[in-house]
């Protein structure tokens, strides 16, 4: 099928390059001039394991074009994804002004028949806004329809999630509309539910808002651990056991960041608000994300005392591993605490510091993991990246000026740290 991805962020670029693997003909559009120049160059704008390789491999066979011009990409596609961003505004609305756009401009360039879907995370009702602004501007009165299609892709494994996902959810207002898009996800070996376009909108918010709620459930209760000398990590492997409940997100540390959970979870709390409903279950998870960062920031104080001119060593800034991702991370508010009270910070990533670098322009970048060591009175671990679990401690301890781990993501035993003579301070243990 002929099919137009419109934003070529972690989403869009993603989507679309799996979507021409599994043998559709896809145009990528951005309106991010070098974006598009970088991609078409042979380069990838962001890191993302196996992207580049399928990109290659779609380009080679001539499914795969990246594009600034919307226009020509619409009239090319019979069906047009919307993948742009919906940023937080400052209230905690998301910014659809993007999603309008697009749709606007989808409506004057198409010339028959579009079914246009809406991929990025909106809050429940945006279909109709689409449906309704095509309409203002369709003014050829061509035929068309709008879906929902959620993308449930973590960023870090985005390809393997979106080409083995554990369901794919159209939402839709007819069977034509509905058979394109099972149409298009058929070479997809997974569970397709089919739903109206409302109840698609609202599974992506309600995923997202329910493993949030998880990630502060098991957040609030490492509080209790900590009280209690018993271990975050068992009970979740215990909860975890238990099908109902399932082990995954239940990882105590500094809190979920990133792009998707702060801004859907604010969202979706906000339309809630609209249509009656004060959801404060919701209100109290992302308290508990707060606190999360706070309470670290309070470990790193009461083992330290001041902070003014103590050198903290951070590894890992991106918001998660596997990911070059720095929006909304919790090292951000965590680093400008430290920094606030006088702390230097030296800090190592392995593939976010080019984008940490224009978030965090005070604090000194090393090239490996070991040199945030050097003097350093304590080293904060804020990303779980494979590469920290197998660093050479004792080479580390050396070059320390006092042997302090504060890990905020539990990554290493406590055990083994203590016997190198660490003094160690985990979540929830
Ligand atoms: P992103 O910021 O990486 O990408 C959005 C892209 O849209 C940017 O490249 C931007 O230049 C482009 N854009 C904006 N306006 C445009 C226009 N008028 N025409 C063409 N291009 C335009 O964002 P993302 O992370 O890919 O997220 C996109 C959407 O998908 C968001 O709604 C997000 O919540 C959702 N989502 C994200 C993830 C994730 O892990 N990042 C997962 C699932 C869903």
């Amino acid at each position: 099928m002929r099919i137009a991805v419109i934003g070529t962020g972690y989403v869009g670029l993603t989507s679309g390059a799996c979507l021409a693997k599994i043998g559709h003909r896809v145009i990528c559009v951005d309106n991010d001039e070098e974006k598009i120049a970088v991609l078409n160059q042979g380069r990838i704008p962001i890191y993302e394991p196996e992207l580049k390789e399928i990109i290659d491999e779609s380009l080679r066979a001539n499914r795969l074009y990246f594009t600034t011009d919307i226009s020509k990409a619409v009239k090319e596609s019979e069906v047009c994804f919307i993948a742009v961003g919906t940023p937080p505004l400052e209230d905690g609305q998301p910014d659809l002004t993007y999603v309008e756009s697009v749709a606007r401009e989808i409506a004057t360039s198409m010339d028959s028949y579009r079914l246009v879907v809406e991929k990025s995370t909106v809050p429940v009702q945006t279909g109709k806004w689409i449906r309704k602004t095509i309409e203002r501007y369709n003014h050829k009165q061509v035929p068309f329809d709008v879906a929902s299609n959620p993308e449930f892709l973590r960023e870090g494994s985005a390809v393997q999630d979106f080409l083995k996902p554990d369901r794919i959810v159209i939402g839709v207002e007819n069977e034509r509309a509905r058979d394109l898009l099972v149409e298009i996800y058929k070479p997809i070996n997974a569970p397709v539910l089919v739903t109206d376009i409302s109840s698609a909108e609202l599974i992506k918010h309600c995923s997202n808002a329910f493993l949030a709620m998880k990630i502060s459930f098991i957040n609030a209760v490492a509080i209790i651990c900590e009280a209690t000398n018993a271990d975050v990590r068992e009970v979740a492997n215990g909860m975890g056991m238990d099908k109902r409940i399932g082990r995954a997100f239940l990882d105590a540390g500094v809190g979920y960041g990133g792009f998707c959970f702060p801004k859907d979870l604010r969202a979706f709390i906000r339309i809630a608000e609209e249509l009656g409903y004060d959801f404060r279950l919701l209100r109290e998870v992302e308290r508990i994300n707060e606190e999360a960062k706070q309470r670290f920031v309070r470990k790193i104080r009461k083992v330290l005392w001041n902070l003014r001119d103590k050198n903290i060593g951070v590894l890992g800034l991106a918001f998660k591993p596997n990911t070059d991702d720095m929006r909304l991370a919790p090292s951000i508010d965590i680093i400008n605490a430290l920094l606030a009270e006088g702390a230097k910070v030296r800090a190592y990533d392995p593939q976010a510091m080019e984008k940490a670098r224009k978030i965090l322009p005070d604090i000194i970048y090393c090239e490996t993991a070991a040199d945030v060591a050097q003097e350093a009175d304590l080293l904060a671990i804020l990303t779980e990246w494979k590469e920290f679990k197998q660093l050479d401690l004792r080479c580390i301890k050396e070059k320390m000026r006092l042997p302090i781990i504060c890990d905020g993501r539990n990554v290493f035993e406590r055990s083994e740290i203590e016997r190198l003579g660490f003094t160690y301070i985990g979540v929830g243990r």
